[in-house]
């Protein structure tokens, strides 16, 4: 018996190899024909003209859906500018590469001022503000859970005067954009949109357990948190297409690029906006390759879209001189127009890391970093490197803010990790916070919790 079922094992260990290797050898092809594809695009790209009907500044999250959505129309003009470049990648693909992406060549790395009544964990008081410098913007290194955002802020927001961001009047927006893979019949979800919404593949156990732990508490289990209710703990769903990720440059500008009236200008860092003397913006100045270049100049036949992100938009006013007009002259900036409001009310989800020592395998770096892990999702896109990471999540009201309509104010995100010295420095955090045996390099099980301020009261410039 045995040397026939060792023949029968050598034979199908052989025909497993085969097959491994040549689907690895197809990955390899796929990723360079990607490669040369995306290269063979940008040469195929027409002559950049000197104008443009509608010119669109930063092709991040919105600017891709914007570029998209415009050049549907083959009477104008559209041009994109992105100061970052392309964003398909092994590692923007891959979803568990997510910290990897920050601090990098894909990141604008600021930090904030040093602080005086928080970060006091980090270094020289600062936190890092990570921000996406790539086509994709931040949807190229975020984390991918798919959070809408609660209905009453978007009341909230109407009732300040933003007239059309209601929910009712966002939601078919939301559905529109979607193509979610479990809500196939759901008045609030939508199953043939350009951007793959999903479950993960495969969870780590400490995400189920924290989901089961926080309905103990009274934090009920929920299916669906952009659904009727956000309240309560659950799975998260993730911006992602077949264990891939489906960033804006992927689901909304890929499928538009080919068009003949829409170009994509990358590495393209914009200094300003110019008007004339009606106050009206007419054109753009950019500058392309080292810091120091000469600028260069194109029209706007129509409008100029600013989609730089809550720190590029602002910025790109003040230097154009669209701000409160002291601070413009103090610092020698024409005034086009004073506008107090510019560059002021920032708010962020503050948030701070509480690791907890498990006896339950969690994700290690040598837990996951392994080969099978890793032809496992090479072949099936599948295994711990479709995580994102954070898997799950849970939205709770403490009942100390009467002023949100009824909204959470805060959320706790849970990793199944506690992460290594690497995710601590992405936070910017001092060694001398960090567990004593994640700096001595030692793996450690465990989870991670991130309670969140949703409505922090604090607000910066
Ligand atoms: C690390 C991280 C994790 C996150 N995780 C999640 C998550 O899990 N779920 C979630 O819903 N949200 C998450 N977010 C938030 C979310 O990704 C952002 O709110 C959203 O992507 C912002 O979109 P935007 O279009 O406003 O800006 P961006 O996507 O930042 O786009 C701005 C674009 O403008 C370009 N730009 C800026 N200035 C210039 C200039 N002068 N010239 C040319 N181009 C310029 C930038 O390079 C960028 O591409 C995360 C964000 C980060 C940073």
């Amino acid at each position: 018996m045995l040397p026939v079922s060792g023949i029968t094992v050598g034979v199908s260990v052989t025909v497993v190899t085969y097959f491994l290797n040549v689907h690895i050898l197809l990955s390899i092809v796929a990723g360079v024909a990607a490669y040369f594809a995306l290269n063979a695009w940008n040469e195929r790209q027409p002559p950049l003209k000197s104008s443009y009907d509608y010119i669109i500044v930063g092709a991040g999250s919105a600017g891709c859906v914007v570029a998209a959505r415009l050049s549907e129309d083959p009477n104008v003009s559209v041009l994109l500018v992105e100061a970052g470049g392309s964003d398909d990648t092994f590692l923007v693909n891959t979803p568990l590469s997510s910290p990897l992406l920050q601090r990098g060549e894909l990141d604008w790395q600021y930090k904030t001022v040093p602080q005086t009544n928080s970060c006091m964990a980090h270094a020289n008081g600062q936190s890092n503000w990570p921000r996406g410098k790539v086509l994709g913007g931040c949807s190229s290194i975020n984390y991918m859970a798919y959070v809408r955002g609660n209905k009453a802020d978007y009341d909230l927001w109407e009732k300040l005067g933003c007239k059309g961001w209601s929910y009712r009047d966002v939601l078919p927006y939301f559905m529109r954009s979607e193509s979610n893979t479990r809500f196939r019949d759901s008045k609030y979800h939508g199953t043939d949109g350009p951007m793959g919404v999903s479950d993960l593949k495969e969870v780590n156990q400490h995400s189920r357990l924290f989901v089961d732990a926080c309905d103990e508490v009274g934090i009920k289990k929920i299916d669906d948190y952009n659904g009727e209710s956000q309240f309560g703990a659950g799975l998260c769903q993730v911006t992602q297409e077949g264990g891939v990720r489906a960033n804006t440059s992927r689901a909304f500008l890929r499928p538009a690029r080919g068009r003949a009236n829409l170009r994509i200008l990358t590495k393209a860092h914009v200094t300003g906006i110019v008007f004339n003397a009606q106050k009206e913006a007419i054109g753009i100045r950019y500058v392309v390759g080292k810091k120091g270049s000469a600028e260069q100049m194109i029209q706007a036949n129509k409008e100029v879209i600013l989609s730089a992100g809550a720190v590029g938009s602002p910025q790109l006013l003040l230097l154009s001189g669209v701000g409160p007009k002291q601070q413009l002259e103090q610092l020698g900036i024409p005034v086009v127009a004073d506008l107090p409001g510019v560059g002021e009310n920032m708010q962020d989800h503050l948030m701070t890391g509480l690791g907890y020592y498990s006896k339950l395998p969690s994700y290690t770096e040598s837990s996951v970093g392994t080969l099978p892990n890793l032809i496992n999702y090479l072949l099936y896109k599948d295994g711990p490197f479709q995580s994102n990471g954070l898997e799950c999540t849970a939205f709770v009201s403490t009942g100390l803010r009467d002023d949100l309509l009824g909204a959470p104010d805060i959320q706790i995100h849970c990793f199944a990790s506690v992460g290594n010295v690497k995710d601590f420095k992405n936070l910017n955090f001092r060694t001398e916070f960090m567990l004593e045996d994640m700096v001595k390099g030692k793996t450690i099980n465990g989870m991670t919790f991130l309670p969140i301020l949703l409505h922090p009261k604090s607000k910066g410039a």
